[in-house]
């Protein structure tokens, strides 16, 4: 069946439910940002034309909202606990509804198992049920319950999951046995899914899937009108917990020279204790007397948490300045409590890592906290420029859709496993060295890996310096790492195209494969397709890299992609 995009969103309102706070919070955010919604749809239809798109059957289980799971954040929806996980799951759920597709949603067990055909009360089903959805999102809670109630359904069907993860799950915590031998086993990963099965909320690592969220957009006149009505020497605090002002008094002090300070810091009778007398704090807002505040503020500033929400995004759309401290040492799930079990190694340089690499200047200024006059002078600074709203492509509702249907249509994660066994050589080259260069591309008659998606010939593969990253390799040639490239890499072959003097080729399990090992001139081949990483690196080795090339404002597609 055909898909066909809706614009009347009042029946995914009922389909929501009612009762919890957080659902109350992500209706009312979906009702609100409907208008947007609409007009996106309609411009992606013009865009994708008379393309064909499947109509699928999909349930969204969100784990964290059931009582089984303990349900901690709807009792703190309004009292400053994080907002960003609903808010990205509304828009999901919107995306979904908005593209046309067959929509189930579930926030308790109960509702879960009768939708999965699992009697309730029979706990562990040992029987294969037909599963009716082609698609399941959830997140790491309700994956735990679909393992304990599907039975050998689970094994069989996990390939249609998608589990929305904020921070994101590397490859080498995915892997079981892997994690289990080398030190990556955590609380949260080890569940041997493909990794872009894991969709996060910002681009951090390509070795998952990018899903995001949105943020509202301004037209024209609203710019206009904000530009000419913001006060230069308004500031407003990012975060809405007590807690993050503590300490920060010698920043706040200097900040209070310059700018009238607003918080919107929840608290139950009086001022809490953190915030200075000075500040003006609106207590929690509703989101769109948030956003009224950000229209009127000329800087949003942060203190080092939370850690890459979407408030900045929504800043910046709005046409504040983001002022953000650069971490130093970065910190990471080895050094920091936020981190700690989280499956990944990502190092975070900054509050807000996307916002500054992604956006940058004149929207985002990071800068070194601890030098007084660094962060005195970026304030002046910022006093005095003059910056239009902002909003990146992937984080407009029409990107939102537009990559949501790009993964919905070419995902395939129960397909058989690509081509090129690993250590194979393949029969017919595909790769040419490209002229005056040292990266390797698809050759124009390679028919090698017909229906390939993202296409095999987007792929540019590099040979990276000795202790480089892949996700980086590929970002200082202007590209993106594409780990389902790796497959195309994994041979004697591609290191020759390369011009690499391999004395020796091995095949082994490490996450960092397949590499160069300069010392004993060693080449490593990749024997297990899952571990092929993005993530990671050691001044062992020079890795090879799959990279692609990538859409302007929409890291997760490349041109030919759509
Ligand atoms: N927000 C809000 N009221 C406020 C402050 C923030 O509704 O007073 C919203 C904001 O619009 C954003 C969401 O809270 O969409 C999440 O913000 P944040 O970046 O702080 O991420 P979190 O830590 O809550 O996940």
């Amino acid at each position: 069946v055909q898909a066909v995009f809706r614009s009347n969103l009042s029946h995914l309102l009922e389909l929501m439910g009612s009762g919890k706070e957080s659902l109350i919070f992500m209706k009312k955010r979906t009702k609100r940002l409907t208008a947007q919604w609409v007009l996106a749809a309609q411009r992606l239809a013009r865009k994708l034309g008379s393309v064909w798109r499947d109509q699928k059957q999909i349930l969204v289980h969100i784990g964290f909202l059931t009582e089984e799971s303990g349900d901690v954040f709807s009792p703190r929806v309004l009292k400053g606990g994080p907002l960003g996980e609903m808010v990205q799951w509304a828009d999901i759920l919107a995306t979904l509804y908005i593209l046309g597709h067959g929509l189930r949603i579930t926030v308790s067990l109960k509702e879960l198992q009768s939708n999965l055909g699992v009697p309730p009360g029979r706990g562990n089903c040992p029987l294969t049920m037909p599963l009716p959805f082609d698609l399941i999102y959830t997140d790491y809670h309700g994956l735990q319950q679909m393992k304990q109630h599907m039975g050998l359904s689970f094994k069989k069907y996990r390939c249609r999951i998608r589990v929305i993860d904020t921070f994101g799950t590397e490859p080498a915590y995915n892997h079981e046995e892997y994690a289990t031998l080398h030190g990556y086993r955590t609380n949260w990963g080890y569940w041997n899914l493909n990794p872009k099965q894991f969709m996060t909320m910002f681009p951090h690592t390509p070795d998952n899937s990018f899903m995001g969220f949105v943020s509202e957009e301004l037209n024209e006149t609203e710019k206009q009108l904000i530009k000419g009505s913001k006060a230069s020497n308004m500031a407003v605090v990012y975060g809405k917990e007590a807690s993050i002002w503590k300490g920060k008094e010698k920043f706040l002090g200097i900040l209070n020279k310059y700018m009238e300070i607003h918080g919107t810091v929840y608290y139950e009778s009086q001022r809490p204790p953190e915030v200075p007398a000075f500040v003006k704090n609106h207590g929690l807002l509703p989101q769109p007397e948030f956003q009224q505040l950000l229209r009127k503020a000329k800087l949003f500033i942060g203190f080092g948490f939370p850690y890459e929400g979407p408030a900045p995004l929504e800043a910046i759309a709005n046409g504040c300045v983001f002022l953000q401290s650069r971490f130093s040492p970065p910190h990471s799930s080895l050094n920091h409590e936020f981190f700690r079990g989280k499956p990944t190694s990502r190092e975070v340089f900054s509050q807000h890592p996307y916002a500054e690499n992604f956006i940058g200047k004149p929207h985002v200024w990071t800068v070194d906290y601890n030098n007084s006059e660094e962060f005195e002078a970026a304030i002046k600074a910022i006093m005095r420029t003059q910056v239009d709203p902002y909003l990146p492509y992937e984080y407009t509702c029409e990107g939102m859709l537009e990559r949501i249907h790009a993964y919905i249509q070419h995902q395939d994660f129960c397909a058989a496993p690509g081509p090129a066994p690993p250590g194979a050589r393949a029969p017919l080259s595909p790769f040419v060295l490209a002229p005056n260069a040292t990266h390797l591309e698809w050759t124009q008659n390679a028919s090698f890996a017909p229906g390939a998606w993202p296409p095999a010939h987007s792929l540019r593969a590099w040979l990276a310096t000795a202790g480089r990253a892949c996700t980086d390799a590929c970002l200082d040639h202007g590209l993106i790492c594409e780990p389902s490239f790796f497959p195309f890499l994994n041979s004697q072959d591609a290191f020759q195209k390369l011009q690499v003097p391999c004395d020796s080729t091995e095949s082994e399990m490490n996450h960092l494969y397949p590499a160069f090992a300069q010392p004993g001139h060693e080449c490593f081949l990749q024997k297990e397709p899952l571990l092929f990483s993005c993530a990671g690196s050691s001044t062992k080795y020079h890795r090879l890299c799959p990279c692609r090339d990538f859409r302007k404002g929409q890291v997760a597609l490349c041109q030919d992609c759509l």
